[in-house]
C-alpha cells in the first residue's frame, strides 16, 4: 500500500488569525461521560452576555467563516437557539457539536429558524449511552441513521458524525465509512478523531517548573492504554477497505510538520457507487476561490454545494488528477448504471483528526493551524488543552521520566540549564 505522501497533498492554509472556525463553549455541562472527553462536566452555563462578549472577542483576533458551538454539550443551555441567532447574526456559520441526547424534532426546527447551517454528532461505542452500551460501531450505524432521519425531516442542514477511535474500534472504521458512503446524500463529513490522554507512563509532568498534578485534569488517566494512534492508521485501515481512498490535503504539527494532524479526503459520487476522490489541486482551488471571494475560508460547505458534483467533474477535470479520475468513471458508468450516472452525484468529507502528540523528548505536536480554537481570558487557546489553563493557568508540559530520574540523581546535571540536559 502506497504511503500518503505530505508533499502530494494540499497543506491548508489556515492560521491563527486567518481560519475557517471559532471553538465557542457555552455551557461545560453535559449529559454523557465519554470516554476521553478532553472537558470537565460541571454544571455551569455561560450567561448570554458573557458569549456575546466571547462571539465578539473571536471577531476582533480571528478571521472565521463558522462557529462550532460546542461544550459540554451546547443543547444543555437554556439559550442555545439565542446563541445561533447571535453568530447568525455575525454573518457567521452557527454549527452545534452535540451527541444528540437532547435533540427534538421541534427544538430542531427552531435553531434552523434561527439561523443553524448544520450540526455535527459525536457517535462512537465508548459514549456509556443508555441503551447503546456494548455495542460494536456498526451497531451504533443504527443510532447514527436515527439522528440522519431527524435532520432530514426538517431539511436544508449540514449534517455531519464524527467518532473517537481507539484501540479496539480502530479497525471498525471502515463501518462507519461504509455508512457514510452509503448515506452520501444526506450525510456531509464524516469524522474520525484519535483517542488521547495523558498518561504518568514514561513522562513527568511540569507546571512553572513545579510537577503537575496531572489527576486533576478529566484527560489523565492512570491505567497504561493506547494513546498514540494516529491519522496515518485510521487512512490504512480505510484504504484496506476501500482502496481507491484517497486524502487531498492536511493541517501539519507544531513540531512535526510532516505529521497528519488533520486529514480531509473528498469522496465524489452516489449511494451506490464512488466514482473518485478530490484532488489537492481542487481543494486548494476551492479554499483559496472562497476565500477571495468571502475573505474566508470555508468552514462547512452549504448542503447544496454538496450536490454539484456533475459540475465539479466537468470543470475540475481540466486541472485536477483526482477529478479527472473520477469523471472518466462517471462517464463509464453511463453504460453500466446509466440511471445512476444520472443521478446526483455528491460530494462527501472523509476528515481524521490526530490530536496531541507527546514527542519522546517531551514536546508537544499540536495541530498547526488548529481549526478548533477557542478563548481563555480574551486569548485564543487549543480547546483540547484548556482544562490545563483552567486548573493550573497555564499549560503543562513534559519531560522523559528517565531524564528527571538522571537530573534528580546529579547534583552537576541539576545545576544545569533545562536546554543543557541530555535529550530522551
Ligand atoms: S490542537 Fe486544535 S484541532 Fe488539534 S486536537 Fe487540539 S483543539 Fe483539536
Amino acid at each position: 500500500m502506497q504511503a500518503i505522501d505530505p508533499l502530494r497533498l494540499y497543506r491548508l492554509p489556515w492560521t491563527l488569525t486567518d481560519n475557517p472556525i471559532a471553538w465557542l463553549e457555552p455551557t461545560m455541562q453535559c449529559n454523557l461521560a465519554c470516554d476521553g472527553c478532553y472537558r470537565q462536566n460541571v454544571k455551569e452555563h455561560k450567561p448570554i452576555e458573557e458569549v456575546q462578549a466571547e462571539l465578539d472577542c473571536f471577531a476582533r483576533l480571528r478571521n472565521f467563516d463558522g462557529v462550532s458551538i460546542a461544550g459540554g454539550d451546547p443543547l444543555m443551555h437554556p439559550e442555545v437557539v439565542e446563541i445561533v441567532r447571535r453568530v447568525a447574526k455575525m454573518g457567521r456559520k452557527p454549527i452545534i457539536n452535540t451527541n444528540g441526547l437532547d435533540l427534538r424534532y421541534e427544538l430542531l426546527r427552531e435553531l434552523k429558524a434561527a439561523g443553524l447551517v448544520g450540526l455535527t454528532f459525536h457517535v462512537d461505542s465508548h459514549q456509556g449511552r443508555p441503551g447503546w452500551r456494548n455495542k460494536t460501531e456498526r451497531e451504533m450505524n443504527e443510532l447514527r441513521s436515527e439522528y440522519v432521519e431527524l435532520v432530514a425531516r426538517v431539511g436544508g442542514l449540514a449534517c455531519a458524525f464524527n467518532s473517537t477511535v481507539y484501540d479496539d474500534t480502530l479497525d471498525q472504521v471502515p463501518d462507519v465509512v461504509a455508512w457514510g458512503r452509503e448515506n452520501i446524500d444526506r450525510v456531509n463529513t464524516v469524522v474520525f478523531i484519535t483517542y488521547r490522554a495523558a498518561i504518568a507512563d514514561g513522562f513527568d509532568y511540569f507546571v512553572g517548573g513545579q510537577k503537575a498534578e496531572m489527576q486533576k485534569l478529566v484527560y489523565t488517566i492512570d491505567q497504561p492504554r493506547r494513546t498514540d494512534i494516529t491519522a496515518r492508521d485510521v487512512a490504512r485501515v480505510i484504504r484496506e477497505a476501500e482502496p481507491d481512498y484517497e486524502p487531498c490535503a492536511y493541517l501539519g504539527g507544531t513540531v512535526d510538520p510532516q505529521s497528519f494532524k488533520w486529514l480531509l479526503a473528498m469522496r465524489i459520487g452516489t449511494r451506490r457507487r464512488t466514482h473518485g476522490w478530490m484532488g489537492a489541486r481542487m481543494m486548494e482551488a476551492t479554499q483559496v476561490i472562497h476565500h477571495l471571494t468571502t475573505g474566508r475560508y470555508m468552514s462547512y460547505a452549504p448542503p447544496a454545494s454538496l450536490e454539484a458534483g456533475r459540475s465539479l467533474m466537468l470543470g475540475g477535470s481540466l486541472f485536477d488528477r483526482g477529478v479527472r479520475q473520477a469523471a472518466a468513471r462517471w462517464a463509464r458508468s453511463f453504460l453500466s448504471d446509466p440511471r445512476d450516472a444520472l443521478a446526483t452525484q455528491r460530494l462527501q468529507a472523509v476528515v481524521v483528526i490526530q490530536p496531541i502528540d507527546l514527542m519522546e523528548d517531551g514536546r508537544d505536536n499540536m495541530c498547526d493551524g488548529c481549526p478548533d480554537m477557542t478563548l481563555h481570558e480574551g486569548k485564543l487557546v487549543w480547546s483540547c488543552r484548556l482544562e490545563e489553563l483552567r486548573q493550573f493557568g497555564q499549560l503543562a508540559s513534559a519531560a522523559p521520566t528517565r531524564v528527571c530520574r538522571q537530573v534528580e540523581a546529579s547534583p552537576e546535571l541539576r545545576a544545569r540549564d533545562a536546554s543543557e540536559l541530555p535529550s530522551a
